[in-house]
C-alpha cells in the first residue's frame, strides 16, 4: 500500500475528517469573539468563559477546529518557548526565568484540565529527550543543556551515549539531554475534547465562517459581521493570509510522517520504553513522537517556506519531502529500512521576523492576538490564552493585573517581514545554509558549530 499524503494529518486517520458545525447565521453580536479555532482560540475561549460565565463569547472558525497547526502537529507538549533568550536580554534574567516557569507549569496545567474534562488525549508524561550524533551537535547540545539548567530546571539530565541508548537507540547518538517538562499527546484527541468542553460551557463556535477583515470591534464574514468590543486573533500561521498581515508572523512549513505500526521484534531493537519525546540538535532539526499504537511518527522541515506566504492544500507535502524525511527516519533507525511509511502530511506554523512568540491586546482598540510559536506551540497556547483571559479581564474592570498579565512576552512588538522576493530568497537561503552545515557536520570532527549556520543565524535574526 502507498503513503496517504494529505487528509489534513494522520491524526484524522482514525476518525476521519469531521463535519463541519454551523456557519454563523448572519450579523451578531458579543463581548469577545475569537478568531481562530486552533489551541489558542480554544484555550482562550475555555480560560475566559470559566473565569467569567457571563461572557457572550463566539469563535469564528474558517474551516473546521483543528484545521490548522493543531490539528497537525508532532505532540510534543513541552516546555519550550521562542524568544525566551531574547527576552532575557531585553528584560533581564530574572524576567525570562518567571516566562520558563510559567511554561514548565504549563505543560502540567493542559495534563491537569485533560484529566479534569475527561479527555483522553493518549497523553504520557515522558519527558523529552534531545540527542547529538556528531561532534558539534554534541558541543551544542551541552551548551543547551548549561542554558536550560540556568533557567532553573534543575531536574535536567545529561546522559552520555550508553545511557541514551537505554533509553532510546539511535543510530550514532554520542549524547543527550532529557527534560521531565514534556509528555506526548494525540492532538487531535486533545483538541476535539477541548473545543467539545468549550461547547459545553455554553461558548457558540461558529465553522466554515472565514473572517475576511478585523477592524476595531468588528469580524468581518462573507455570513455577517460580528461586533464585540474585543475581537482576538487567534489564526497562528494563516495570519499572513488577513487584510493587512501579509508581511506579519511568516507560514513556515513543518512536514511529517508516520510509519505503519511496528511490531514487539522493532521496539526491542530500538528501546523507546519511557515514549520520551524525541529530537535532535541538527539545525535543520527533526523531532519524533512513538504514538499510542505503537509508530514513529516523524517531523522535519521539508520545503520550509511558499512564495508569497501561501499555505498548503489541506496538508499534502511534496513527494521529495515525504523521501527526505523517510531517510532520516532510517539514519536514526536503521533496523526501519524495509518500513511503509502511511503517512504523510505538512501544515504551517507562525514566524515573527525576530524569532519571539507573543500575546499582546490593544486597549485602545479592543483587538488581540497570541502567536508566532515557531513551531513550540502545543503548550505556549495554552499559556498565551491564560494570558489574554487576564488581559482582557483587567482591561475590562473585572480583574486587575496578575503575575501572567507581568510576563515579558506581553504586548511584545516585532517588526514586520520584507516583502517580497526578498522573504522567499531569505527563508530558502537560510534552510539551503543550515541544510548544507548539518552535512559538514555530519562528516567533521570539531566540536564547533559549523560557520555557515552561525552567520545564517545572524542574518535571520535569530540571535
Ligand atoms: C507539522 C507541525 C508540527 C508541529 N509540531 C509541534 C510539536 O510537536 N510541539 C509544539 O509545541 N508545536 C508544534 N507545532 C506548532 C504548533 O502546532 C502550533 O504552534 C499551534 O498548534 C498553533 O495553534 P494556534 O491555535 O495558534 O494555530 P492553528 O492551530 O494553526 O489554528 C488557527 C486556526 O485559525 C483558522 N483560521 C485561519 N484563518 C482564519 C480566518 N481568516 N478566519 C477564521 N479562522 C481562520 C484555521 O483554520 C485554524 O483552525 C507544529 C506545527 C506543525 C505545522
Amino acid at each position: 500500500m502507498s503513503t496517504i499524503n494529505g487528509g489534513i494529518s494522520f491524526w484524522y486517520a482514525t476518525d476521519g475528517i469531521p463535519t463541519p458545525r454551523e456557519p454563523l447565521p448572519g450579523d451578531a453580536t458579543a463581548d469577545v469573539v475569537i478568531v481562530g479555532g486552533g489551541y489558542t482560540g480554544l484555550w482562550t475561549a475555555y480560560y475566559l468563559k470559566k473565569a467569567a460565565p457571563f461572557l457572550n463569547i463566539t469563535v469564528l472558525e474558517s474551516r473546521f477546529c483543528g484545521y490548522g497547526a493543531s490539528g497537525r502537529n508532532g505532540g510534543w507538549l513541552y516546555n519550550g518557548i521562542a524568544g525566551r533568550d531574547r527576552y532575557a536580554k531585553l528584560h533581564g534574567q530574572e524576567s525570562a526565568v518567571r516566562l520558563q516557569q510559567a511554561m514548565n507549569d504549563t505543560v502540567d496545567e493542559v495534563v491537569r484540565v485533560a484529566a479534569e474534562e475527561s479527555i483522553d488525549a493518549d497523553i504520557h508524561q515522558g519527558g523529552v529527550l534531545e540527542v547529538a550524533c556528531t561532534p558539534s551537535q554534541l558541543g551544542r547540545l551541552k551548551a543547551f543543556h548549561a542554558a536550560e539548567t540556568a533557567f532553573g530546571e534543575k531536574d535536567r539530565i545529561l546522559l552520555g551515549a550508553r545511557e541514551t541508548a537505554d533509553r532510546i537507540r539511535v543510530s550514532g547518538a554520542v549524547g543527550s539531554t532529557w527534560t521531565p517538562h514534556g509528555a506526548r499527546i494525540h492532538p487531535v484527541k486533545l483538541l476535539k475534547g477541548l473545543a467539545a468542553a468549550v461547547e459545553a460551557l455554553g461558548v457558540t463556535v461558529y465553522e466554515s465562517t472565514p473572517v475576511t477583515e478585523i477592524r476595531p470591534r468588528h469580524a468581518v464574514t462573507p455570513y455577517g459581521t460580528v461586533r464585540a468590543p474585543y475581537i482576538l486573533r487567534c489564526t497562528e500561521g494563516f495570519t499572513a493570509s488577513l487584510k493587512g498581515q501579509r508581511r506579519s508572523w511568516l507560514p513556515m512549513n513543518s512536514s511529517m510522517i508516520a510509519t505503519e505500526p511496528l511490531g514487539p521484534e522493532m521496539w526491542e531493537a530500538i528501546g523507546w520504553a519511557g515514549r520520551e519525546t524525541l529530537g535532535d540538535m541538527a539545525h535543520a532539526y527533526m523531532y519524533a513522537q512513538r504514538t499510542a499504537d505503537d509508530r514513529i511518527a516523524l517531523g522535519g522541515r521539508g520545503v520550509p517556506y511558499r512564495f508569497g506566504s501561501r499555505t498548503d492544500n489541506d496538508g499534502r507535502t511534496q513527494a521529495s519531502t515525504v523521501e527526505a524525511l523517510r531517510e532520516l527516519l532510517v539514519r536514526f533507525f536503521p533496523q526501519l529500512a524495509g518500513v511503509r511509511v502511511s503517512h504523510a502530511w505538512s501544515g504551517v506554523l507562525g514566524v515573527p521576523r525576530d524569532w519571539c512568540a507573543s500575546v499582546t491586546l490593544d486597549r485602545t482598540t479592543g483587538l488581540g492576538w497570541a502567536g508566532g510559536y515557531v513551531g513550540s506551540g502545543v503548550a505556549t497556547a495554552n499559556l498565551a490564552a491564560r494570558t489574554l483571559r487576564d488581559l482582557v479581564r483587567q482591561d475590562s474592570g473585572q480583574a486587575g493585573g496578575t503575575s501572567l498579565t507581568a510576563l515579558p512576552w506581553v504586548n511584545h512588538e516585532v517588526r514586520r517581514w520584507e516583502p517580497e522576493p526578498l522573504r522567499w530568497l531569505g527563508v530558502q537561503g537560510m534552510y539551503a545554509a543550515y541544510r548544507a552545515a548539518d552535512r559538514r557536520e555530519r562528516l567533521g570532527h570539531g566540536a564547533a558549530t559549523d560557520r555557515i549556520a552561525v552567520l545564517a543565524d545572524r542574518i535571520a535574526g535569530r540571535h
